[in-house]
Order: C-alpha cells, then sequence, then structure tokens
C-alpha cells in the first residue's frame, strides 16, 4: 500500500527552510510504487512534483496544490570495476555525501569537487550541478528516466544538457550511471576535504539557503556584479543577500518564500538598470 501525507509542511524537506505546504507528500518505495504514484497523479489531473534533497527548490507560501513525490527511499548503488575503470548505477535519491563517502572507502577517483554540494544525484543530474570547473555531466554514463509511460535508458549523448541544466525536463529520473576511475582511497579523501575546506570559507553555510541564486553566463559572475552594486547585506523581511558570498541569499529568521521572489526580482532589476545583464535564476520554484 501506498501511504500518501496529507498537507506536509515543505519547510521541513526544503534546504530555505521556508514555503507552504504539499497537499499531498509520498515517497515510494520502488520504481514499481512511483510509477503506480505518476499514473495516479495523470488519472486523477493531480500535478505532481519530483524531489529529491530539496536544496535547490523553493515552495510557495501558500503551498503546492498536488502531490510531492520524494525520491528519499530510492538509496541503491551498485558497483562494476573493469581494471581500473568503475561503472555505478546510483538510485536518484543517493545523496552526493552519501556516493563521495563510498568512493572515498573505495579509492574512486573524480567526484571529489562535488563533495559538499548537499542535494540527491536525481537533482544533481536534473541541475546538471557542478563546481570548481567540473559538473555531473562529465561523468554520465547513462541516465534511466520514466517518461510518457515507459522506462528508458538515455545515454549522455541523447541529452540535451548545459550549463545548470540537465535537459530532462519532464522526465523522471530513477537511476544514473556514471563512469569513474579507481585510484587509492587517501588521495580522494584527502581531495574531497579540500573542496569542502574551500566552501566553508566562502560560502554561509550556517544559514539555511539553495546556494547560488543566479547562473554564471560565459564571463559573467552574478555574484560579483552583485557585490560591486553594493547589494551584499541587502534584505528584505527575513532573505538576505549574504555578507559572505554575494550569490548567495540566506534565510536569517522566519523568510517567506515571498521575502526570497522579492530579494530576487530587486537584483535582477537593479543588474539590468545597471550592467544591462539579465540574470537567470538556478533556483526552481514549485509550480
Ligand atoms: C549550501 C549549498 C551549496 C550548494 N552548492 C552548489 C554547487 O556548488 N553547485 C551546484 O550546482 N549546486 C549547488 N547547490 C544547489 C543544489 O544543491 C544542487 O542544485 C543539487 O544538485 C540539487 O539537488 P536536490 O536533490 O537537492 O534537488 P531538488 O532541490 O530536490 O530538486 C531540484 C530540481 O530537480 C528536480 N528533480 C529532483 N529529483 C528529480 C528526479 N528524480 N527526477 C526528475 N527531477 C528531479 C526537481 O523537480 C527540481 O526541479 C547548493 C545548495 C546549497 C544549499
Amino acid at each position: 500500500m501506498i501511504t500518501y501525507k496529507l498537507y506536509e509542511p515543505m519547510k521541513e524537506h526544503l534546504s530555505f527552510a521556508c514555503g507552504g505546504n504539499a497537499k499531498f507528500f509520498v515517497e515510494p518505495k520502488n520504481t514499481e510504487e512511483l510509477i503506480k504514484v505518476i499514473k495516479d497523479c495523470k488519472k486523477l489531473k493531480r500535478k505532481y512534483f519530483m524531489l529529491g534533497n530539496g536544496t535547490n527548490t523553493l515552495c510557495p507560501d501558500e503551498g503546492y496544490n498536488g502531490v510531492v513525490i520524494s525520491t528519499k527511499k530510492f538509496q541503491n548503488v551498485l558497483l562494476t570495476k573493469y581494471n581500473d575503470k568503475v561503472f555505478i548505477a546510483v538510485d536518484a535519491g543517493v545523496s552526493l555525501f552519501k556516493l563521495n563517502k563510498l568512493l572515498a572507502d573505495l579509492g574512486i577517483d573524480g567526484l571529489e569537487w562535488s563533495y559538499g554540494i548537499p542535494g540527491s544525484i536525481g537533482g544533481s543530474v536534473f541541475m546538471n550541478a557542478g563546481a570548481y570547473g567540473s559538473e555531473i555531466f562529465d561523468f554520465i554514463d547513462f541516465v534511466e528516466v520514466y517518461y510518457r509511460g515507459k522506462t528508458k535508458k538515455l545515454k549522455k549523448e541523447q541529452i540535451n544538457f548545459s550549463y545548470r541544466n540537465g535537459g530532462l525536463k519532464g522526465k523522471v529520473i530513477l537511476k544514473v550511471g556514471l563512469k569513474l576511475i579507481s585510484r587509492m582511497p587517501q588521495p580522494v579523501r584527502e581531495k574531497q576535504l579540500f573542496y569542502m575546506k574551500k566552501r566553508i570559507e566562502s560560502q554561509p553555510l550556517n544559514y539555511p539557503s539553495a546556494g547560488s541564486v543566479f547562473k554564471r553566463q560565459d564571463k559573467i559572475i552574478p555574484a560579483e556584479i552583485i557585490d560591486k552594486l553594493g547589494l551584499k547585506g541587502a534584505i528584505i523581511g527575513g532573505a538576505k543577500v549574504s555578507e559572505k558570498h554575494a550569490g548567495f541569499i540566506v534565510n536569517v529568521g522566519s523568510a517567506t518564500t515571498k521575502n526570497i521572489i522579492e530579494l530576487m526580482e530587486k537584483i535582477e532589476e537593479k543588474v539590468l538598470l545597471e550592467n544591462k545583464v539579465k540574470l537567470e535564476r538556478e533556483i526552481i520554484v514549485m509550480k
């Protein structure tokens, strides 16, 4: 039997720690249950939203009038080794923290740059998450999706991904296949800690946020522009432009989603007016 929670507070599932309730909230245990939930949504004409770790997502204050489907229970990792090459099939709900821990234990190289990104692998592929010159699609072999009533294994070449966009809109990510290289455990852990230290030094990790709010565009670095415009510390309600990293908006108290959206709009207007740059948002609002 599939259990749905009613009027689930989304602030408990989103790293921004704000927003209203989801009318229905469900954590399918396996692909069969997930497909059943989606089919039921279609039959009952209910909209649905796929949720990983909620670290790039906002829920409107008035709530989400549909079904939020969490991938938290999709947690298997299957690993195959050929000499120093490693193929890993990771269920959508596995967090990058868990995956990195496993890779460090086994001495498998490649994803250290992602240590500290708090998302799930499913959300990270949907967003094509990246940092320090790498992105998740650099390591993708295939993505298994549920789309138009069918499960399909898409090879990397079949996916139209781009910067911070996995090109999988409308598709449900079930599993992700990665191609990595096997090395010695110690350097992997050391590299992970190196990247984590960089994050701790540069990011406001003591406040709820969803990471960088705006996407980079070629040579345009939103955080630099925002900083130069003197917007660090700008505040609307409980939403504030971080003093530590101008690319982050943080929840310094009881921010509402409206506060965060209004602050994003204020930044966008000022950057357009002063720099003639149209910022693109990285953050997703459930709708
Ligand atoms: C402190 C902090 C630091 C961060 N640093 C970085 C960084 O360095 N680089 C970076 O790129 N991002 C960063 N982020 C943002 C975020 O962690 C990433 O975008 C992450 O990959 C999102 O994963 P998630 O599981 O939390 O996604 P969610 O927020 O749960 O979802 C994001 C999007 O993916 C979709 N989605 C999730 N799972 C699935 C699925 N199984 N099938 C289909 N669609 C799905 C959702 O519908 C939504 O549209 C940071 C965030 C925080 C809070």
